[in-house]
């Protein structure tokens, strides 16, 4: 249904990847293995460009206009030849936007003007109205101004012919404005993804049950639920699955009618022998220990034609393997071509930061101005089961793998978790 790359075994295409070590992957390594498994879906459909955002533009766009379509002026002010300036002009009409001078401007006259309104013929400069003197329809100019100042030529913005979007580019609000200006209606886009999930776990109670001894609630559910919704996929949350072979066969089978599946615990040592046996048996699935913290074992593979994700169990090795793993190997699943890659910016680190090398951590942090500065201190408490780490940063502080302990001043990249959209 989907375009996956049939047959071949995952095991193949990753293991002949330069560095590749499953049981002590470099973060990069596992995106370009997941990368090097999954091809772009490939159904697309038609939509109306306002119900388009979100979603991936399949088709180029190549203006059949000019955008704008007629040289204009920018400011309010008097449409003027340049050549005449010298001397007073006399004022023979006004253009409005929406609203076209009908005649020829002759020498030694302007027409008053609008911004968006169209250069009346025979004018070439446009004069703002703040620096005019004005006596009757009298227009005196002031030395200095150029030739063609304050115009808006015809194809500035969007030119006939020339391509402004490329197919795999997301679509935003800007492109929607944009693909409008151009009188388009309706946009080729790909489809949703179909993402299915559940959380594994004989210790977890559903919102709404009494805490037993031992147990906890599962926020996983939620915090996935969150994440794939701001992704823009069609969700199937399929609960909570005990760690039983019979329930986990059951609920991976109906997962396996999405185009990805991803689950929360079962894949640490401890867990994932049984979990491996069963994985086996429904599909080709490979357990890698990522050189991260927090998230360090995680499944990557296929149930019949679905993509599997299998993250750990902790509330925090969930989010952050999705951000560093699922989101970039979901975005490439749905036809992104455009970068998609989480910025990282340069923060100074405001207190010194714990770090061994030989693992990229992701700590939680807050960054903050001072004195014109970015800076970034960590929240305090990095265990990977302790979500209010999370729901306290605005930034993951990104610690390379090679890296050791941060002295406070030193330079550390942030990944900002919200931005302009
Ligand atoms: P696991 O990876 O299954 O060994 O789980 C690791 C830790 O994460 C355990 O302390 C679990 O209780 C916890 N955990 C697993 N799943 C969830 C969940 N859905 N919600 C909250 N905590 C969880
Ligand atoms: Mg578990």
């Amino acid at each position: 249904m989907t375009g996956k790359i049939g047959t071949v075994p995952i095991f193949q295409l990753v293991s002949c990847l330069d560095g590749y070590d499953p049981d002590a992957l470099h973060v990069e390594k596992a995106r370009e293995a997941m990368r090097a498994c999954i091809a772009p879906i490939s159904e697309t459909e038609t939509l109306p460009i306002r119900e388009a955002l979100g979603r991936v533009l399949v088709q180029e766009i190549v203006p059949r206009i000019n955008v704008p379509a007629h040289d204009n002026s920018a400011m309010d002010g008097y449409a003027v030849r340049h050549a005449d300036i010298a001397q007073p002009l006399s004022e023979i009409g006004t253009a409005l936007a929406g609203k076209p001078f009908a005649g020829t401007v002759g020498p030694g006259q302007c027409v008053r003007i609008m911004t968006g309104a169209v250069m009346p013929a025979g004018t070439d400069t446009v004069v703002i109205q703040e620096v005019v003197k004005r006596d009757g329809n009298r227009i005196v100019v002031p030395p200095g101004q150029k030739r063609a100042q304050n115009v808006r030529y015809a194809g500035e913005d969007l030119k006939v012919g020339v391509p402004v979007l490329k197919p795999g580019k997301l679509l935003r609000p800007a492109e929607l404005g944009l693909i409008a200006s151009l009188g388009i209606g309706e946009v080729r886009v790909m489809r949703k993804l179909r993402v299915a999930f559940f959380s594994t776990g004989d210790e977890l109670a559903s919102i709404g049950s009494a805490l037993k001894e031992g147990e906890v609630y599962d926020s996983n559910r939620y915090t996935l639920h969150g994440m794939l919704a701001r992704l823009g996929v069609e969700i199937t949350d399929l609960g909570v699955v005990r760690d039983d072979p019979a329930a986990l066969e059951a609920a991976l089978g109906k997962a396996a009618k999405a185009d990805a599946i991803v689950t929360t615990g079962g894949v640490s040592v401890g867990e994932a022998d049984f979990i491996k046996q069963l994985m086996a048996k429904l599909g080709e699935v490979l357990f890698w220990k990522i050189a991260m913290r927090p998230g360090r074992p995680m499944a990557f593979g296929r149930i019949g034609s679905a993509w599997l994700f299998g993250l750990p169990g902790n509330p925090v090795a969930v989010m952050v393997t999705f951000y560093q793993f699922v989101r970039d190997a979901l975005l490439h699943l749905s036809g992104r071509t455009d970068d998609y890659a989480i910025a990282l910016l340069r923060a100074t680190a405001a207190d010194n930061i714990r770090k061994v090398p030989g693992r990229t951590e992701y700590q939680r942090g807050i960054a903050f101005r001072e004195a014109g500065e970015w800076k970034v201190r960590t929240t305090g408490q990095q265990g990977s089961g302790v979500l209010r780490s999370m729901a306290e940063a605005n930034c993951f502080i990104v610690l390379e793998h090679e890296r050791g302990a941060v002295k406070a001043g030193e330079q550390v990249q942030v990944q900002l978790m919200e931005g302009v959209a």
